[in-house]
């Protein structure tokens, strides 16, 4: 999905908002508070079943049965790349209708154009217009589906933070979309990823960030807004002064990281992970290395770039490049990912916290990780480490998910062992 290239336009509509924002706000009367800011709603992804990829006509074509006036789907353009194709039936033929991308928007006839494939879809369900028929039926496509991201729902929802308002300073490192970079918004510090514009990944940063929308918890990065500047997207985060957790385990060592830091540590991530548990909502990359610690030492999820809402999940694609030695057999093998599998990693990132960072599953070639796993090995338990987290661990490592604890569960017997190490309550 070419979604990126709509940005431009989106732009228009962003001054179009501050615009009036300034009116609204301004003057105020002396004796009165101002109105308190709208509160912000959750940005949904719209789903696109009856988008196929890269299929060829033929295929396309196979696909259709029975030949029902109105069954369509939309595929990538072998011919034409970077345009897609309208596939429907009528009277027991299929007629392919080529979709360009036009001024940055998509067109069948250049009379009506749109933002995305979806309000493309939308337009031709409710009137043939020009087509030889209505969309009527959707042929969904098995296996994982695709999703597009509406840059505009960011606006409406109330995420939009001028770009004006946010200083760029320095980078703070380098994440799977591009670079991370401190930031000022209103006088406080932030974290700003940036996106170059990159269509496909565009997709991806959107879909983190519209989850990100529908998050809040103490315990999970939060998202404070989303800046549209051209074509580059930024997302902006609450800053975490001491940087991911990975690296904060290994520069401080043992001589610095104290009993209680690591329970503390490995308490407040399971209670942010018991927050997305109640949501079904899958992480699929949690790691030490996905962690990231505030000023105050608090410890908070980030990086839902791979997580989906469990109903939004369908099997994913096998060219996704998964971390082998944190994700769950049956996750590696038949891509079934869960709360569990979650788990799973989470037995993972405290085998992390208790050895200091260390790479997991020492001396082991990465290839022979999942074999060796599934005939029963677990690693051992890490130098000094309670035997009662120990067992935790094993519990997470189960091979039958079903005997796995739950987050819920785990975050109870992480609080009574806190509490016997003297930690702090400090964040949930
Ligand atoms: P990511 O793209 O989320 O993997 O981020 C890459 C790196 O940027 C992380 O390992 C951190 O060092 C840094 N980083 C990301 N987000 C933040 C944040 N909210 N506050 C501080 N540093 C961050």
């Amino acid at each position: 999905m070419n979604q990126t290239a709509s940005l431009v336009n989106h732009w228009m509509d962003l001054k179009d908002s501050f615009g009036m924002e300034r009116m609204t706000t301004s003057p105020t009367p002396p004796d009165m508070a101002l109105p308190p800011r709208p509160r912000k709603g959750e940005v949904k992804l719209n789903s696109m079943p009856w988008f196929h990829g890269k299929i060829s006509r033929d295929k396309a074509e196979e696909l259709l049965r029975p030949r029902e006036d109105g069954l369509f789907l939309v595929r990538e353009s072998t011919n034409f790349p970077g345009d897609y194709t309208l596939c429907v039936c009528w009277q027991g033929r299929v007629e392919h209708y080529r979709v360009i991308y036009k001024d940055n928007q998509l067109t069948i006839d250049e009379e009506e154009f749109f933002d995305n494939l979806s309000n493309l879809v939308e337009h031709y369900e409710k009137d043939a217009d020009g087509l030889c028929t209505m969309l009527s039926k959707p042929l969904p496509k098995a296996g994982s589906q695709e999703y597009c991201v509406d840059v505009k729902a960011f606006l409406e929802a109330g995420w939009a933070i001028p770009p004006k308002d946010v200083e760029m300073l320095e980078s703070l490192g380098k994440g799977e979309f591009g670079e991370v970079r401190l930031g000022m918004l209103r006088g406080e510090k932030v974290a700003v990823k940036v996106l170059k514009e990159q269509s496909k990944a565009a997709q991806k940063f959107l879909a983190e960030a519209s989850l990100m929308t529908s998050i809040k918890h103490p315990n999970l990065v939060q998202l404070l807004g989303v800046v549209i500047e051209g074509k580059n997207i930024y997302l902006v985060t609450e800053y975490m002064s001491k940087g991911s957790l990975l690296e904060y385990l290994r520069s401080r060592g043992r001589l610095h990281v104290t009993k209680t830091d690591q329970i503390n540590f490995a308490f407040d991530t399971c209670a942010g992970m018991v927050y997305l548990e109640r949501r079904s909502i899958i992480h699929r990359d949690l790691a030490a290395r996905n962690v990231l610690i505030s000023e105050d030492g608090v410890a908070k999820v980030a990086d839902f770039g791979l997580a989906w809402r469990e109903e939004a999940t369908t099997s994913e694609s096998s060219d996704r490049k998964l971390p082998i030695k944190w994700t769950a057999p049956e996750a590696l093998r038949k891509n079934k990912f869960s709360n569990k599998s979650d788990m799973w990693s989470f037995g993972i990132l405290l085998w992390e916290i208790y050895s200091f960072g260390r790479v997991p599953y020492p001396r082991i070639q990465l290839n022979d990780v999942l074999r060796k796993v599934e005939h029963g090995y677990v690693m051992d338990a890490p130098e000094g480490c309670p035997p009662q987290v120990y067992e935790l661990m094993k519990r997470a490592w189960n091979l039958n998910q079903d005997l796995r604890p739950t987050f819920h569960e785990v975050s109870i017997l992480l609080g009574h062992l806190r509490g016997g190490t003297g930690g702090q309550k400090k964040s949930s």
